[in-house]
C-alpha cells in the first residue's frame, strides 16, 4: 500500500475513536510524514486509588508496526505540542523509525527531557522550527500556524502537496488570554480560506459541549476568591503541563503574601522547561519543600500535581498523610482546578472522601460558584467560527470518540462545508484524487508497557 503522485493520504493509527495516543500519517508519492506520536494513560486504580493487580499496562500508545515496515519512506515526525497524548510515546518508539523530528521551541525542550532520560539524546535529530514558519520535509510543505491550547507553544499544521491541501489543528481553543503565550489571531486563519484547503482535520474533544471555552485569563478572579477566603493552607491542584494555570496561581501567591510551593516532579519540569525557553516571567522564589511545614498555615499556597487520584502523585500523598515534608490539617484548602478525565471517576471521588474525611474543605468545579478551570478544546462555538474562517472542503473530524467525531461533523456541515469525512484509526481517508474512505486499510493495535517492556496488547 504506498501512495503515488496523484494521491494525497490520511491515515490515523490512534488517536480517532478515542480520546489520547494520537498518531497520525500523511501519505503522497512514495512517501509518509507522521504527525504526533502519544500515550493513554489507562486508568488501572481501585477505589483507594491503589493500583489493581494484574492490571493490562500503565501507558498505552499506537501500534505504529504499518509505518515500521515502510520506514524508509518515512520522511520525519512532526510534533504539534507536549501533551503526552501527542508526544508520550517518541521515547518508546523512536529506535522503531528512527527519523529525523521536527517541531517548535517549547515542546522541544520537553522533548529533549524525555529523550534524555531514555538515552536517546545524542541519537535523534530534532529541527526546532519558529513559528509561522514553513519547512520541506520530504514532499511534503508544511507550515506552522499558532494557536491556543492549555500548554505553551501549541501548532496547527498547513500541510501542502503538489494534489492538495490539508489544515491539521492539532488541539486548540480560541483564548484571547491565554496568559502565557500569544492570543489567537483570526487573520492566521481566514488566510487559510482564501488558499483553498481542502481538507480540516480537526480536533472533537469538546463537539458536543455548547459555547465558547472558558480563557485562561479569567479563572484568576473565581481562584484568588477561594485562597482569599481560605483560612489555613490552600493546595491548587490542576494538571502538571499547564504552565499558564501555574503562572496565574503564582500571581495569586504574591497578591496574598503566600508563599508559593511546587509539590510534584511534572510540575518542576514544566516550570524549568517553561523557564529556559523564556516563556516563564513569574515570580519563581518557590518555598523548599522541606521548609513548609514550619510555615505559618495562612501563608502557604501549593501547586500539587494529582487531580486525576492518580497513586504515586503529590496530592494522593497528601491524602493519606503520607508526604514527607507536610501533613494536611483540618481548615486547610484543596481546590481541583481541573476536571474529571472520563474513567478517573473512582480514584478522584476516593481522594476527596479522604481529604473530606480529614476535615480539609474541597472546591472542585461542581461547587465553586466562580470559574476555576477551563478547557483547552474547542466548545461548538470556536468549531464553527474556525470552520467559516477556513472554508475547507471537507472535513475529517478526529482526537475523540465516537460520539464527539460525529458531532464535530455535524457542526461542520451546519455551517456549509460541503463534506464530511467520520472514520476511526486503521481507515485509509483519500484527500485526492477524489475524497473518500476505505475502511480498516490498516490493522491497528495497542503497545503498553507491562513490567517496563513494550507488550502487544491487542
Ligand atoms: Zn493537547
Ligand atoms: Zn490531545
Amino acid at each position: 500500500m504506498t501512495p503515488d503522485e496523484s494521491d494525497f493520504w490520511f491515515l490515523p493509527l490512534g488517536g480517532t475513536g478515542e480520546i489520547g495516543m494520537n498518531l497520525n500519517l500523511y501519505g503522497h508519492d512514495g512517501r509518509w510524514l507522521m504527525v504526533d506520536c502519544g500515550v493513554t494513560f489507562e486508568a488501572k486504580t481501585d477505589i483507594d486509588g491503589e493500583p489493581i493487580e494484574g492490571a493490562r499496562a500503565e501507558v498505552q500508545m499506537a501500534d505504529p508496526q504499518f509505518i515500521v515496515d515502510r520506514r524508509e519512506q518515512l520522511d520525519g515526525l512532526i510534533i504539534t505540542h507536549a501533551h503526552e497524548d501527542h508526544i508520550g510515546a517518541v521515547p518508546y518508539l523512536w529506535e522503531r523509525f528512527r527519523c529525523p523530528i521536527y517541531t517548535t521551541a517549547y515542546t522541544a525542550e520537553i522533548l529533549r527531557r524525555k529523550l534524555a532520560e531514555a538515552g536517546l539524546i545524542k541519537k535523534v535529530k530534532v529541527h526546532i522550527v519558529e513559528a509561522h514558519a514553513s519547512r520541506q520535509i520530504g514532499v511534503f510543505n508544511v507550515q506552522w500556524i499558532q494557536l491556543t491550547h492549555s500548554i505553551p507553544d501549541p501548532f496547527a499544521l498547513l500541510i501542502t502537496t503538489p494534489v492538495g491541501k490539508v489544515f491539521h489543528t492539532a488541539d486548540w481553543k480560541l483564548d484571547s488570554g491565554p496568559v502565557v503565550g500569544e492570543a489567537y489571531r483570526e487573520e492566521d486563519y481566514s488566510r487559510l480560506g482564501e488558499l483553498g484547503i481542502d481538507v480540516m482535520v480537526c480536533d472533537s474533544t469538546n463537539a458536543n459541549v455548547p459555547g465558547w471555552s472558558t480563557s485562561e485569563a479569567s479563572l484568576y478572579k473565581g481562584l484568588k476568591h477561594h485562597v482569599e477566603q481560605a483560612k489555613g493552607r490552600v493546595v491548587i491542584t490542576c494538571f502538571g503541563s499547564n504552565i499558564a494555570r501555574l503562572r496565574t496561581v503564582a500571581d495569586i501567591a504574591k497578591e496574598t503574601g503566600r508563599h508559593l510551593g511546587l509539590l510534584g516532579r511534572s510540575l518542576l519540569n514544566t516550570h524549568a522547561a517553561a523557564k529556559r525557553v523564556g516563556l516563564w516571567n513569574g515570580i519563581d522564589t518557590f518555598v523548599d519543600p522541606h521548609h513548609l511545614g514550619f510555615l505559618p498555615r495562612d501563608t502557604v499556597l501549593l501547586v500539587a500535581t494529582g487531580s486525576q487520584g492518580e497513586p504515586r502523585t503529590a496530592l494522593n500523598r497528601l491524602s493519606q498523610n503520607s508526604f514527607r515534608d507536610i501533613e494536611l490539617e483540618a481548615g486547610d484548602t484543596v481546590i481541583f482546578s481541573s476536571k474529571v478525565i472520563p474513567g478517573n471517576e473512582l480514584p478522584i471521588e476516593a481522594l476527596i472522601e479522604r481529604l473530606k474525611a480529614m476535615n480539609v474543605d474541597v472546591i472542585t468545579v461542581d461547587n465553586s460558584r466562580l470559574e476555576i478551570h477551563a478547557s483547552g478544546h474547542p466548545a461548538m462555538e470556536e468549531l464553527k467560527a474556525m470552520y467559516r474562517w477556513v472554508k475547507p472542503a471537507c472535513a475529517i473530524p478526529v482526537h475523540g470518540e465516537f460520539q464527539h467525531l460525529r458531532a464535530n461533523a455535524r457542526l461542520a456541515k451546519s455551517v456549509g462545508v460541503p463534506e464530511q469525512l467520520e472514520g476511526k484509526n486503521g481507515d485509509l481517508y483519500y484527500i485526492a484524487p477524489v475524497k473518500g474512505i476505505r475502511r480498516d486499510a490498516v490493522k491497528t493495535g495497542r503497545l503498553g508497557l507491562v513490567q517496563n517492556k513494550l507488550k502487544k496488547l491487542f
